[in-house]
């Protein structure tokens, strides 16, 4: 058969011939899109995908995430039947052992997590984790789980049967094809040239794997991701090793392993990790392999001998050692370019890309084809980065603490260290000295607490209480009963200004925006489907300027969402996040204490709740805005950031005698789960509307048209199928939840929590989740029910309701 002649104009382009690329393409052509061309610089699977271990882990993190690998793992299954090209499949399952007590806890966890994920998954004993995996040591291990869905593949075969597949459904495949350039107009993508020629396009996908964040500096587009060395051996014959053995992780050892042709392959995730490429990717480095590195690679070595003993004698047949791509928060990166329309980006797999790749595939096909994916991947979306994040030096250091986290105790509340500190609000400096202990969120410095001491300003990892939550509960104690003040910086911030600004608010926001100057508004940002994109507050400043309050995390996406649906209106968006720091003071004092520094009315009749206005506070003059986060009385200062050093101290030495002091972000989450106050990415997520999230209070179907009513309307009246509900277990000797665990209704799974903090008002855990309503009203009787929330194998009885647990009145929710 004659190749196929080099076209010069097609619907996609897909850069890169990994399992990523080929499974895009095949997605595409299985969506309809038959004009599609795949260019790859060497040959098919010749960067990272043809070295990869092939291990099929089905569980992941987040439910989205998981349900990613199931559909992978059901597509490699079926397609050698459909494509005559074979992919290794085998379902050998997956064996975890651990070494710790606190590791038992987190598989207790995990099992809870699967089932309410839909995964087959049961905490095993040390005997029958030795009988399914009978050559390694158990005498040292305190637990086991068993995970009898995962699998193995091999890498290059399921990438062969992809592109296959894409053949067969009508796209082109090119090798030896380098893209060279993106061409783009008008701030989109148009095409690609190539070592062969150009090539016109409706869309270019860049699944370059670590050549990814090259491929985007070409358009402009930020890709963060940088390549470390990732290395495994592979053993000659071993007695007991046969192809149905399951794969061992030993995460404890930070070890994976797999048989491999009668012998074990044996790699895994070291705590310190060695990046590679610092001066960019070598050309040529077509299916490369670096040096051995047995010093790097001794970490895991000595951890596989103590588990696996019969390795001390094996023959050591192969030492590989290749290039991954990882990201700044060890999760890929999907979707189309905010900076580039046109342009899609599926890459930075973080050693889980044969196992994502299926799934992953499909998922941007269907963004593509359909213009949004059709469920939450906030995860892994693009938005989810700024322009910071491409900073090399930034990456480098990040990427050598990413790998390890793998197999790194996912504690609760834990921080990465890396890269640190990089955005710092002007109150800083202030809050080190008073012992802030800093989280890090959009590369934001933000207090979570603070200790009584320098030596106590530090998180002591553990699934229960931890060392901060004294600390915690005082600062929340003083909010509800005196006055707090929280540095909320990290708020992004965009003015919308222009003739047309209301009328594309309006547009934009379910809830009605139109209102008079002075005043504030909380509303959803929905799209087509009815669904959570944003959640944010808007003030009217003027009548053609508002401006738009939102989370940290969303900076990039809500300007990408907002951006992109301002359409032919006359107005324009800015982002003025760094011009201004946010200073919040909040609980029953807080009046009194703006009072001692201003001169402006501040009671309910002159400033009431929502009103914004622009008032003095000591020498400076800030925007003062009646809302909290936490349900008590309270105003959030939208100060000039070179006010901010002297407003906060006014406030600081002004409320000294009312018992103001600093609250971070961890006493934030507590008042507002008391609060049942819903947040973006937990509670509000492309996969639910406000009549499962309870915020129909904040949807105007009466305003006229905007983005999401039609389908709010078609849902309006039917029992939602899943309902958000506040828990609360008020006891305060419960065991701690954090969010991913099961919730029971009557002793069956009906869903996951959401959120979970310990609330200090109630005296036991608050948390919010999503329960399944199998279609029936939610009303007291169905409340009344049997609710448990499974916190690691523990069954905590919980009371539900459709009310936050906490008014500010006072009212309790019983338990
Ligand atoms: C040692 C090791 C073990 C691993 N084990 C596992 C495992 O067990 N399970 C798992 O799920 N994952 C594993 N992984 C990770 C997995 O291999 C990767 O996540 C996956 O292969 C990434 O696929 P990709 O398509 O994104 O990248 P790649 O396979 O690197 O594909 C990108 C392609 O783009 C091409 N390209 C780049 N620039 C251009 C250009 N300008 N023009 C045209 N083409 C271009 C490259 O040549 C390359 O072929 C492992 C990785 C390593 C290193």
């Amino acid at each position: 058969m004659n190749p196929p002649a080099f076209p010069d104009n097609v619907r996609a382009v897909v850069i890169g011939g990994g399992v990523i690329g080929c499974s895009v393409a095949y997605h595409l052509t299985k969506l309809g899109w038959r004009d599609v061309v795949l260019l790859e610089q060497g040959r098919l699977t010749c960067g990272t995908t043809w070295h990869a271990a092939g291990l099929v882990g089905q569980l992941r993190a987040h439910q989205n995430m998981t349900r990613l690998v199931q559909y992978s793992a059901s597509l490699y299954q079926k397609l050698e039947a459909e494509t005559g090209q074979a992919t290794g499949w085998k379902q050998c399952g997956s064996v975890l052992v651990a070494r710790t007590p606190e590791r038992v806890t987190l598989f207790k966890r995990i099992a809870s997590a699967a089932r309410a994920q839909g995964v087959a998954c049961e905490i095993i004993s040390i005997e029958e984790a030795a009988r399914k995996y009978p050559t390694m040591r158990t005498d040292d291990l305190a637990g086991a789980l068993w995970l009898p869905d995962d699998a193995k593949v091999n890498p290059a075969d399921v990438t062969q049967a992809l592109a296959k597949g894409a053949r067969m459904g009508g796209a082109r495949i090119f090798e030896q094809t380098r893209v060279t350039t993106i061409h783009q107009k008008n701030g989109a993508a148009t095409g690609v040239a190539t070592t062969r020629g150009d090539i016109a396009a409706e869309v270019v996908i860049n699944c370059a794997g670590q050549w990814a964040k090259q491929i985007g500096r070409l358009a402009g587009v930020t890709v963060p991701l940088h390549s470390a060395e990732h290395m495994y051996i592979v053993t000659g014959r071993i007695d007991g090793v046969h192809p149905n053995l399951p794969v061992l992780r030993d995460p404890d050892g930070y070890i994976y392993v797999k048989e491999e042709v009668g012998g074990l392959l044996m790699g895994g995730f070291e705590p310190v990790a060695k990046p590679w490429a610092m001066d960019g990717i070598p050309e040529n480095f077509e299916f490369g392999m670096l040096p051995d590195d047995w010093d790097q690679f001794q970490i895991l070595m000595e951890n596989a001998l103590i588990r696996l003993p019969c390795l001390e004698t094996a023959e050591i047949k192969t030492f590989m050692n290749g290039p991954e791509s990882f990201t700044p928060d060890n999760n890929f990166i999907m979707g189309e370019a905010p900076e580039c329309k046109n342009f899609f980006v599926a890459a930075g797999f973080n050693s889980i890309g044969i196992a994502s790749g299926g799934g992953a595939g499909r998922a941007l096909a269907e963004w593509i084809v359909q213009g949004e994916p059709s469920l939450d991947l906030w995860p892994v979306d693009i938005r989810r980065f700024a322009r910071f994040h491409d900073n090399d030096r930034f990456l480098k250091e990040r990427v050598s603490e990413v790998l390890g986290l793998h197999y790194m105790m996912p504690w609760p509340n834990r921080e990465l260290q890396s890269a640190r500190p990089l955005r710092r609000s002007p109150l800083y400096d202030r809050l080190a000295a008073q012992n802030a202990l800093f989280g890090s969120k959009m590369g934001w410095e933000r207090p979570n607490f603070f200790a009584p001491s320098k030596t106590d300003a530090r998180i002591d990892y553990s699934w229960g209480k931890q060392n901060w939550f004294p600390y915690v509960a005082a600062e929340h104690k003083a909010t509800r009963d005196a006055v707090t003040v929280t540095d909320l910086t990290s708020f992004a911030k965009f003015l919308v200004q222009g003739r047309d600004a209301e009328s594309a608010l309006q547009r934009l926001c379910a809830n009605d925006v139109a209102v008079p100057v002075g005043n504030t508004v909380y509303t959803g940002l929905l799209n087509a489907r009815g669904t959570y994109e944003s959640d944010l507050t808007v003030a009217r400043l003027g009548s053609d300027r508002f401006l738009l309050v939102t989370g940290t995390a969303q900076a990039t996406r809500d300007a990408d969402w907002i951006g992109r649906h301002l359409g032919d209106h006359r107005a324009k968006l800015t982002d003025v996040t760094s011009a201004y720091a946010v200073i919040a003071v909040m609980g029953p004092r807080a009046r009194e204490l703006l009072a001692r520094l201003t001169r402006a009315p501040l009671g309910n009749g002159a400033f009431a709740f929502g009103a914004i206005r622009e008032i003095g506070i000591g020498y400076a003059t800030v925007l003062a805005s009646r809302r909290t986060y936490v349900g008590e009385l309270g105003w959030e200062l939208y100060v000039p950031a070179e006010y901010a050093g002297g407003v906060y101290d006014a406030l600081m030495e002004a409320g000294a005698d009312l018992g103001a002091r600093n609250a971070g972000y961890y006493a934030v989450e507590s008042l507002r789960l008391e609060k049942g106050y819903r947040a973006w990415g937990r509670e509000l997520t492309p996969d639910y509307n406000p009549y499962e999230a309870g915020l129909a209070f904040a949807v105007n179907l009466g305003k006229g048209d905007f983005l999401g009513r039609d389908a709010l309307l078609a849902a309006r009246g039917k029992p939602p199928a899943r309902r958000l509900l506040s828990f609360v277990a008020p006891t305060p000797d419960t065991p701690i939840a954090h969010g991913g665990e099961l919730i029971l209704r009557n002793g069956d799974p009906v869903g996951e929590v959401t959120s979970a903090a310990y609330g200090h008002t109630v005296g036991g855990i608050v948390a919010l989740g999503y329960a399944a309503t199998g279609g029936a009203r939610v009303d007291d009787a169905w409340l009344a029910a049997r609710f448990e929330i499974d916190i690691a194998g523990e069954r905590v009885k919980v009371a539900a309701g459709l009310k936050a647990p906490y008014d500010p009145a006072g009212a309790k929710l019983k338990g």
